[in-house]
């Protein structure tokens, strides 16, 4: 047998061991393990659930014979002192000593702790095992229970800040105490720590930059910490997160080359100068680099138990150190080059002070490529983004669409998992390419996400990956016909429709009941929208009731343009506006600078308005009969018509009467998408109205009812639902058929598309609503009456009400305007200017 000597038991060590023996040849070989701590390995990376009530068990990275079952040697709190590489011995503490024909020193790092005088005192810890957060617990409840509520934490990166929301969960109040002019300086530039700072700190956590620590206060036991300038923080614990330290002792003592400021040098090969002896994980100086994170260290694991087995394989020579995570609740990213800058780069920079998101994209000068880029408050962009830069993908034409979204187009710029390669990289921790995700569903290997889970190991390292897993695996499963059930996100196990039916039943009136009862976690940007519009599609809630989980256009009850300006939308039923009206737009465009544009809606949209005059601007509009149009919303958006009978020589009806009626009937009733409509006065069909989501066209006798049809990126005609039906048979059937879309579509889904996919199509939605086949007519038409005649002018709600009127500042502390929006020409007008590439 050939001879094998792991030194370290952590998450690396763990899994050389686990890639080693599903090589083929491992049988040759006996791996023996030695770790200094007192259990198998754990789940470094979640260890703060340990204080949320995990165990070390539930924290092992694996079962309790699993060593056993694998013929594998386990020594637990068993040191290893000496290594002596001319015998290829090792000794342990316990002075016994064992042969190696490979030794591989997975020692990992311990917590750096700086040289400051007084670290040595009672109530001063590091956070890196299972007993640093048995002592930190139980220090906790000793001075909790003498009255002392304050406590620091030293270093305000990825660790310090994760150290600082467990101090948190204990009781007290903690205090990030950070060197750097900002937090988390390897990752976050100075904007996005701003972001972070102001969100922690609304969550009562002290942020304390530039602080320099000359001592730590107190006789024997912490009191407080000494800051350059006098300046004294009294707490009584304190929890120092601020960096790493290679475990690097014993390869320093057998006289392997060390880097200047610590760590085994390895080649591309994990060798140290020793070629008998593998450095992996936060132990080993690649490339002069230590990289604290597991993915490497797992890429590292495999190319050791590769070199050892006889393969060739090499480590990349870059490393990617892209990283999502939730701190504190906030969700923080970032990836590729976050700080690249330079004058063929440009970062585009979008900042949400209302809702607290920061995104940063760094983009080639000709927009053609992502080099990297930051996001905080909402990382939902991550997967995608990193996909793109990962794999090079061509961007949009404007790129900027990657943070802003598409802005009234119909879905994410980021596109679909399945159209990356199959060799995209979709779990970075464990190296799970796409290809390997789809096959192993497509050619029967697995069932389910939970067999693809087991099976690739996809997911199981930082998670991040996730949502792209889940994702993948539903088209695969697909794609081989299998029935997939459509879940909102990863916090709700059940479809728009089910959860419709929850909120109704339960009578639930907001997000946070609903998520605690029958979802997990505390809601996303893709759950909480949708949750915000069941709300609303069932009580007429206005988008100001739910304002923190709506998507960013309902928050501001506006459009986002480019370069972060807004469009006013007011209502104009069927197109038609007073000479008088006319006038107090062309007025309020004058006075506020806004771009005027006739739109193919029939109104009027005012562009360029920043967020601080949007009030002004809409109290004007408003005192002057105008309202929302609801050009922002899921909801209605017009009926277009054309001018019908009274003018119109062909006209068989007065169709602008009609459509003034359709579009005040149904005005702000939410929608799973947004919908338009459209009436006609004959066959010639001037208001297109067979292109919207319902159209009416007079016919002799009567009106055809056309549904499901939309223009867009896929135009689609409208079906003909009814033929020949009088004013009031149209409303009854519309009533029907737009509650029976809202209650069952899926989120984003416009009326097409459902109908597409609807069991039956056209048939049996006739079926449904024509002929109640089941039995659900009366209450459609009664959840439809509820709503109309409870519309409410969103704008004009907001004017009423100074505690709403708030978010509409740039600034959290200030009413200036964001003077950083530059204008130019246009034609006899002027508009916003845009980013430049
Ligand atoms: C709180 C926390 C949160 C983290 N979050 C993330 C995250 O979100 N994402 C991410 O990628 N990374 C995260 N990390 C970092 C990640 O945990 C490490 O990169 C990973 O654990 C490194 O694994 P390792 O095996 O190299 O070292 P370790 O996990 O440190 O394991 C080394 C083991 O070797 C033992 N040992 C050392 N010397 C000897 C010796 N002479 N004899 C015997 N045994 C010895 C040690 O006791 C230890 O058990 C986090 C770390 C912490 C502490
Ligand atoms: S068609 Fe014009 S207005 Fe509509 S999403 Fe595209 S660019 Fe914007
Ligand atoms: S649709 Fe018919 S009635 Fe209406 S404007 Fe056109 S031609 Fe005239």
């Amino acid at each position: 047998m050939i001879k094998i000597i792991v030194v370290g038991n952590g998450m690396v060590g763990f899994k050389f061991c686990e890639k080693f023996i599903s090589k083929s040849g491992q049988e040759k070989y006996q791996i023996t393990v030695f770790g200094e701590e007192p259990r198998r390995a754990y789940d470094r990376v979640h260890l703060s659930e340990y204080f949320a009530g995990k165990t070390a068990d539930d924290l092992s990275m694996s079962t309790a014979n699993w060593y056993e079952e694998n013929n594998i040697i386990l020594n637990t709190s068993e040191l290893i002192t000496d290594i002596h590489k001319e015998s290829k011995t090792i000794t342990t503490h316990l002075e016994k000593t064992h042969s190696y024909d490979y030794l591989v020193l997975a020692t990992g790092s311990s917590a750096f702790v700086p040289p400051i005088e007084g670290v040595e005192k009672e109530g001063v810890f590091v956070y890196r095992t299972i007993e640093d957060l048995d002592a930190i617990m139980a220090y906790a409840k000793k001075i909790k229970a003498n009255g002392s509520t304050e406590a620091a934490v030293l270093g305000g990166g990825l660790l310090g800040l994760e150290a600082a929301k467990a101090v948190r969960d204990l009781g007290l109040n903690p205090h990030v105490v950070e060197f750097a002019p900002r937090l988390m300086p390897r990752q976050l530039d100075k904007g996005a720590s701003n972001m972070l700072q102001s969100k922690i700190e609304a969550l009562n956590i002290g942020i304390h930059l530039n602080k320099s620590t000359q001592y730590i206060a107190g006789k024997d036991a912490i009191t407080g910490m000494m800051f350059e300038g006098d300046h004294l923080l009294k707490v009584d614990m304190l929890v120092i997160s601020a960096g790493i330290k290679p475990r690097d002792e014993l390869g320093k003592g057998a006289g392997l080359e060390v880097g200047v400021r610590g760590g085994i040098v390895v080649n591309n090969k994990m060798q140290t100068s020793d070629p008998n002896i593998f450095a992996i994980g936060e132990v080993a100086l690649y490339n002069h680099m230590i990289y604290g994170l597991v993915a490497p260290g797992y890429e590292m694991a495999d190319v050791a138990a590769e070199q050892i087995i006889g393969s060739d394989k090499l480590m990349r020579e870059t490393i990617d150190m892209s990283t999502q995570l939730k701190l504190i609740g906030v969700e923080v990213a970032s990836f590729g080059d976050p700080f690249i800058e330079n004058e063929e780069v440009t970062a585009i920079v979008f900042e949400n002070k209302f809702n607290g998101t920061y995104k940063r994209i760094n983009v080639t000068k000709d927009g053609k490529t992502l080099l990297g880029g930051i996001l905080v408050g909402d990382s939902s962009d991550y997967n995608g983004l990193f996909q793109i830069y990962s794999n090079a993908m061509a961007l949009p034409p404007n790129p900027e669409d990657l943070i802003l979204g598409s802005r009234g187009g119909e879905g994410s710029t980021l596109g679909n998992a399945m159209d990356l390669p199959d060799t995209a990289v979709i779990c970075s921790c464990e190296n799970v390419t796409k290809g390997a995700i789809c096959c192993s569903i497509t050619d029967g290997t697995c069932e389910t996400m939970g067999d693809v889970v087991k099976l690739t190991k996809a997911t199981s390292g930082c998670g991040g990956c996730k949502p792209m897993v889940v994702d993948l695996v539903k088209a695969a499963q697909k794609s081989i016909g299998k029935e997939v059930k459509e879940s909102i996100c990863e916090h709700f196990h059940y479809t728009r429709q089910e959860l419709f039916d929850i909120v109704k039943i339960n009578k639930y009136t907001n997000f946070y009941e609903v998520v605690d009862h029958h979802g997990n976690g505390d809601g996303c940007e893709v759950c909480k929208p949708v949750v915000a519009s069941i709300f609303s599609s069932i009580y007429n809630d206005t988008a100001n009731k739910h304002v923190t989980t709506q998507d960013t256009n309902d928050r501001y009850l506006a459009n986002i343009q480019r370069n972060g300006t807004y469009s006013v939308v007011p209502r104009i039923a069927g197109g038609e506006i007073t000479p008088e009206k006319l006038v107090v737009i062309g007025e309020v465009a004058k006075q506020f600078g806004l771009y005027t544009k006739i739109t193919g809606a029939q109104r009027l949209d005012l562009f360029g308005a920043t967020l601080n005059d949007l009030p002004a601007i809409w109290k004007i509009l408003i005192d002057n009969g105008f309202e929302s149009g609801h050009a922002y919303g899921k909801s209605l958006r017009a009926v277009k018509s054309c001018v019908g009978n009274a003018w119109c020589r062909y006209g068989m009806d007065d169709s602008t009467t009609f459509a003034i009626e359709l579009e005040n009937r149904y005005k702000g009733i939410r929608s799973p998408h947004k919908l338009k409509g459209g009436v006609s006065a004959c066959i010639r069909e001037c208001a297109e109205a067979r292109g919207k989501d319902f159209g009416v066209i007079a016919v002799e006798g009567g009106w055809n009812l056309y549904i499901c049809g939309n223009g867009g990126a896929n135009p689609k005609h409208a079906v003909l639902l009814a033929e020949t039906i009088d004013k009031e048979t149209v409303f009854k059937y519309m009533d029907r058929f737009l509650m029976y879309y809202v209650r069952t579509a899926g989120p984003l889904v416009r009326t097409s598309t459902w109908l597409e996919k609807l069991d039956g199509g056209l048939d049996y939605l006739k079926e449904v609503i024509i002929h109640d086949r089941i039995g659900i007519c009366e209450a459609l038409e009664a959840e439809m009456q509820s709503l109309i005649g409870t519309y409410e002018c969103e704008w004009k709600q907001v004017l009423e009400k100074p505690r709403l009127m708030k978010r509409f500042s740039h600034f959290v502390n200030s009413d200036d305007k964001d003077d950083n929006i530059e204008y130019v020409p246009i034609r006899d007008q002027h508009m916003p200017k845009s980013w430049n590439f």
